[in-house]
């Protein structure tokens, strides 16, 4: 977590300098599961990425599938239906004539296996992504020692009927009858199962890129800096620019700042860093990047600008990072 107090250093390095947090990202860095991640220690190492995007990912497929299940059942696809009603039609031995009365039976009839033939794949799938999810965690804290504290999942109670396999309720139970006839009384006329999603901390951390920030700032702290992340800082022109990392070196009398970026640096990239540079007051600053500059020119002005890019920063040694910082 940052070691640098933007508030009460104010004015101290320039007359208008503050910094300050907004609410939601305050709120997504105060959160266990989040701070459980920053505690790893792991953000720039590859396994970490594997886990946090992989794990990304089965929590949508289990999200996906749950929302889907919410929303009232889709008509079922006609070609199931139709082969559906042909199987019903095969084995019924009382059929006599297929009057239009018993085909809107059959019809009816078919519709309703199909849906509840789609909502048991859908809850298998829910089951299945969910042990994936929890294994996965249990892996990566046992392959990881420093990710031995990693908690990222939120646990979402589902109730399905019995009979037809439609979702009644999520995390709380409630008795009703379910819209196949059921009458649902108690938990034990449901087939009940937990599902587990990241927790929404936990996603926001990870799809607004957070996670780099912290794993950058992790960097200048061990090369002895100060540092505020994700905060916003005012300029000597009044103008306020979102900081993705403030960091500042007493010993060095050096301020600078950090961009972080989970795609490749583009020439804008750099020009608007360097203008954030030079009304911040800062003569140097960093570009973190997981890709590459997008082309030569946009390493050369980066030099000329006294900005430091360095690229595919998951595959850099941590101790090269720290020395560099420390030049
Ligand atoms: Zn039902």
């Amino acid at each position: 977590m940052g070691t640098l107090d933007v508030q009460d250093v104010s004015g101290k390095w320039s007359p208008d300098f503050f910094g300050e947090k907004s609410s939601s990202r305050k709120e997504i860095e105060s959160h266990p599961t989040v701070k459980s991640l920053i505690g790893s220690k792991m953000l720039l190492k590859k396994p970490m990425n594997l886990f946090m995007y992989d794990s990304l990912r089965l929590s949508n497929i289990i999200q996906t599938t749950i929302s889907d299940y919410e929303t009232t059942t889709p008509k079922p696809p006609f070609e199931k239906v139709a082969r559906k009603i042909d199987e019903i039609i095969k084995v019924d031995k009382k059929k006599k004539t297929l009057s239009k009365e018993y085909f809107d039976k059959v019809l009816k009839k078919a519709q309703a296996q199909v849906a509840s033939e789609l909502r048991f794949e859908a809850k298998s799938t829910a089951i299945k992504t969910t042990n994936s999810l929890e294994d996965n965690l249990n892996e990566f804290r046992k392959a990881n020692k420093s990710a031995k504290a990693v908690e990222i999942l939120r646990r979402i109670g589902l109730y399905f009927c019995k009979k037809c396999n439609a979702l009644l309720c999520t995390n709380t139970f409630e008795s009703r009858t379910c819209q196949c006839g059921n009458v649902i009384t108690h938990v034990k006329n449901t087939d009940k199962f937990s599902a587990m999603v990241l927790s929404d901390e936990a996603q926001a951390f990870i799809k607004n890129n957070i996670w780099l920030e912290y794993g950058v700032e992790s960097i200048f702290l061990k090369a002895g800096y100060q540092t505020a992340c994700g905060i916003y800082v005012m300029g000597s022109s009044g103008v306020r620019y979102e900081i993705d990392l403030l960091a500042v070196n007493k010993i060095m009398n050096r301020r600078t700042i950090a961009e972080c970026k989970n795609r490749p640096v583009s020439m804008d990239d750099i020009f608007k860093l360097y203008s954030e540079m030079s009304d911040l007051g800062c003569s140097r600053s960093y570009v973190f990047s997981t890709g590459t500059p997008e082309s030569e020119d946009v390493k050369k002005f980066a030099i000329s600008k006294n900005i430091t890019v360095f690229e595919r920063v998951l595959e850099l040694s941590e101790v090269e990072m720290v020395e560099q910082l420390q030049e």
